[in-house]
């Protein structure tokens, strides 16, 4: 099973591939975090991507094909693949259908969350995770169970991304409008597009993405 999840930043790809994972064994593949990572090892790669991913742009196309082949080939996908934040733009997704045609087999199915503007923006300008596993917590919607405690691994750290301020998001939302949302119709023409209305609670959206799988 190969599953893409697409929208605008914020719009819970993340939490939906979360569940997913959970649920049904697949390897979650968020180019955002891949790249985050190289950032994190100072890698040329990532230091490469770190000022460009702090305006709010895309990472060249070629840059982007090059870590997801190597993370494709560095194994663990055999159960099947979420992929998230992947493909971005028109040349992404034709890169991408090279990418599973030398594998077995193309996407199962492309979902688009949809989500307004306005509701992003706040959406996003709460999220925080914690600095030493991970974990995503938001101010409005999902506080940790003790006030400055991770539920996951009990450390006292939280980190916010530095892409996640106010101008930055703008940038986003912008280039995800321009050449992020025009792949969706790269998708419904092959007939595996699910719009889904990513304003719904989260559990709503999960339902309504489990059902399409
Ligand atoms: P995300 O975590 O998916 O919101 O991605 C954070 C940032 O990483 C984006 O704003 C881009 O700068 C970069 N990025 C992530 N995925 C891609 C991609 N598929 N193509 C180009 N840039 C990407």
């Amino acid at each position: 099973m190969k599953i893409l999840l697409m929208g605008p930043p914020g719009c819970g790809k993340g939490t939906q591939a979360e569940r997913l994972v959970k649920e049904l064994g697949l390897t979650h593949l968020a180019t955002g975090d891949l790249l985050r990572t190289e950032v994190a090892k100072g890698s040329e790669i990532g230091n490469k991507a770190s000022e460009i991913m702090k305006s709010g742009a895309l990472v060249p196309d070629e840059l982007i094909i090059q870590i997801l082949r190597a993370r494709l080939e560095a194994g663990g996908v055999e159960e099947g693949i979420i992929l998230d934040g992947f493909p971005r733009t028109v040349e992404q997704a034709h890169a991408l259908d090279h990418l599973m045609a030398e594998r077995d087999g193309g996407i199962d199915k492309a979902f688009l969350i949809d989500v307004d503007d306005a509701e992003l923006i706040s959406r996003i300008s709460g999220r925080f995770s914690c600095a030493s596993c991970g974990a995503g917590y938001h101010d409005r919607f999902k506080k940790p169970r003790t006030e400055g405690v991770c539920d996951a691994c009990g450390a006292t750290e939280f980190v916010r991304r530095p892409d996640d301020n106010p101008q930055t998001v703008a940038e986003r939302l912008k280039v995800y409008h321009k050449q992020t949302a025009p792949i969706a119709d790269f998708y419904e023409k092959k007939g595996i597009l699910v719009r889904v209305d990513g304003e719904k609670s989260i559990d709503d959206v999960y339902v309504d993405i489990r059902s399409a799988v």
